[in-house]
Parts: C-alpha cells; sequence; structure tokens
C-alpha cells in the first residue's frame, strides 16, 4: 500500500531558520546539519543563496556550505531565487539548486514580484549553469495545494506548471503546501493529475501543519506511490509572504509516523530528537515537535513517583 523505503529532505536549516530574526550563529547552523547527517539524513535543504539584504539570517550560506561534513550519499540543496544565486550556489558546492515558482499569479507576484511566467523563463539560464556544472536541480512550486490570495488552485494548472518545468529538462518537483491548504483529497487529485499528464516526473511533497493535518496529506501521498516529502526539524518555519502561515510539518513526527507505518527512512529517530532538542536550545523558546516531548511510543517511564494519568 506504501512505498517500502521514504526519503526525507531536511528543510529547517532553510525554511525554518530564514524566519529568525536573532541571527544563529553560523557554527551553530553547522553543528545541526552536521548531526542530521549523522542521524541518517541523506537529502538537506542546506540554505539559501538569495540577496543577503531580503534574508540577512541565510547570508552566511557559502559559509554554512563549507562547514558541513560531506559523507557518501549526501545531497546538499539550496534554495536559489535567480541565476545569480545559482553561481553563487555551484561555487559553494551545491548538489542541487532548488528555483522556486508559485503555483497561483498572486502569491508568485508577492513571493518574487514577477509573474509565474517571468519566473519560468528565469529558469532557463539556470538550467544552462547546472547542465555546465553538473549540477541537480529540483524545482519547488509553491501554494500548489491552495492559494492563500486566490484560494483553490487547479490540478491541471499545477499539471502545466510542472509540463513546462519538464520541458525545460526540470523532472524533480516538489509541491509546496505552503500554507497548510490542502487535505487528502486535494493531494490525491493533484499528485493523480501530475501523474497522469507528466508520468517522467519525481514528485516531492512539502507540507505545513497550519491546520494541524499536514502527516494526514503525508499518507494519502504515501497512497499515491509518492517516496520524497520535506519537513523541518522540530516544525520550524512559515512564510511571511502568506498571512497566517506557520511551519513546516515536523522531521521527528514525520520519521516517527513512517516507522511504525514500515516504512523505510534510514534516519535514526532518537538522534533526530536530539538534532531538535538542540535547535530548540539555539532558537531558545518551545517549538512544536510532539515527538521531540513524549519520545518514541515504547518509551517507558519509571513507575515511583509517576503522575497518575486519567482520561
Ligand atoms: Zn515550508
Amino acid at each position: 500500500m506504501y512505498p517500502a523505503k521514504v526519503t526525507v529532505t531536511e528543510v529547517g536549516a532553510r525554511d525554518g531558520f530564514q524566519y529568525e530574526k536573532t541571527f544563529i550563529p553560523t557554527a551553530q547552523k553547522i553543528e545541526v546539519i552536521n548531526k542530521l547527517v549523522d542521524a541518517g539524513v541523506r537529502r538537506i535543504e542546506a540554505t539559501s543563496f538569495v540577496s543577503p539584504r531580503a534574508v540577512p539570517q541565510l547570508a552566511d550560506a557559502a559559509d554554512v556550505m563549507a562547514g558541513i561534513k560531506r559523507v557518501p550519499g549526501l545531497k546538499l540543496a539550496c534554495l536559489i531565487p535567480n541565476h545569480q544565486g545559482a553561481a553563487r550556489a555551484i561555487a559553494a558546492g551545491a548538489d542541487e539548486m532548488v528555483p522556486i515558482c508559485s503555483a497561483s499569479e498572486s502569491h508568485n507576484k508577492a513571493n518574487l514580484n514577477r509573474s509565474t511566467a517571468e519566473s519560468l523563463a528565469g529558469f532557463v539560464p539556470i538550467v544552462e549553469a547546472a547542465k555546465k556544472a553538473g549540477v541537480g536541480l529540483n524545482s519547488a512550486v509553491a501554494v500548489a495545494f491552495g492559494c492563500p490570495f486566490e484560494g483553490d488552485v487547479a490540478p491541471e494548472h499545477v499539471a502545466d506548471i510542472v509540463h513546462q518545468l519538464s520541458d525545460m529538462g526540470i523532472t524533480n518537483v516538489t509541491l509546496g503546501d505552503t500554507t497548510g491548504m490542502a487535505t487528502p483529497a486535494i493531494v490525491d487529485r493533484t499528485v493523480k493529475v501530475i501523474q497522469d499528464k507528466v508520468p517522467g516526473t519525481t514528485l516531492s511533497l512539502h507540507f505545513h501543519n497550519t491546520r494541524g493535518i499536514g502527516l494526514v496529506n503525508v499518507e494519502a501521498g504515501l497512497r499515491c506511490g509518492i517516496d520524497r516529502y520535506e519537513s523541518s526539524f522540530a516544525g520550524i518555519g512559515g512564510c511571511p509572504f502568506a498571512p497566517g502561515a506557520s511551519g513546516n510539518i515536523c522531521s521527528e513526527d514525520l520519521v516517527y509516523m513512517l516507522g511504525e507505518l514500515g516504512v523505510e527512512t534510514g534516519i535514526d529517530l532518537t538522534k533526530l530528537i536530539e538534532c531538535a532538542k538542540l535547535v530548540e536550545r539555539i532558537i531558545g523558546r518551545e517549538l512544536p515537535g510532539q515527538v521531540m516531548k513524549a519520545g518514541g511510543r515504547t518509551k517507558r517511564f519509571a513507575l515511583d513517583g509517576a503522575t497518575r494519568a486519567v482520561g
């Protein structure tokens, strides 16, 4: 019923850290990412080569990349806004670049200040640069399951964008649920339309837990055979351009659920929880992750002096 093995892409260092107001020292970012590698995470969106003025938190992108311990099979992805960002990401040793556009015109305009067509046209020099450098590409399509400004997004429209990406040679695509509007029915419909219309595409799903059903949406994706999901340690993240948005689905909660469903991730849950707790100490406030607080299902507590639980 489900894929036997799933790739979990950790996006917290980019999609989570970017919203933190206080600058997280570069050495701490590197420490967290190296701990993720140690926990068995093999695909990490490590940072973003955006303008340091736009996102001061990620101004140290090249230094972060330089500090990450490389192990066989590890893929470091970097978000890039344009071909200048691509040049910087390639120079920094990115294995994969993530150019981004939105499935709705309003969100593309609000987030990237241009039309979706203009964004896609801007991908052409990025594809050329990636080919020349032998670096992979995985495009992200934001608000693919609903737009906070326009409402429902037609799956056929998302498929059309994925088709245009495929024509450009980009066959790895992440569908982003930027403001948590996805439901299992919408996931099922959207994924099936894309699988039908652009069958050569490798899809990743990126859900936000804005309305509490992020993991239910993962389960809907698993039923469609999707074996790539993106999540954030301790559930941090959000979207400042989309009013009311909260964080990504939480990596430890996702890895826990997948494990209990019999789906292999290659990630050590205990070590991943330690990463989440380290992030919580660095950020200095309680973060949304749940399994990091309760531990795994079979965690045993001391009977002596235990608080009685009723109901
Ligand atoms: Zn996100």
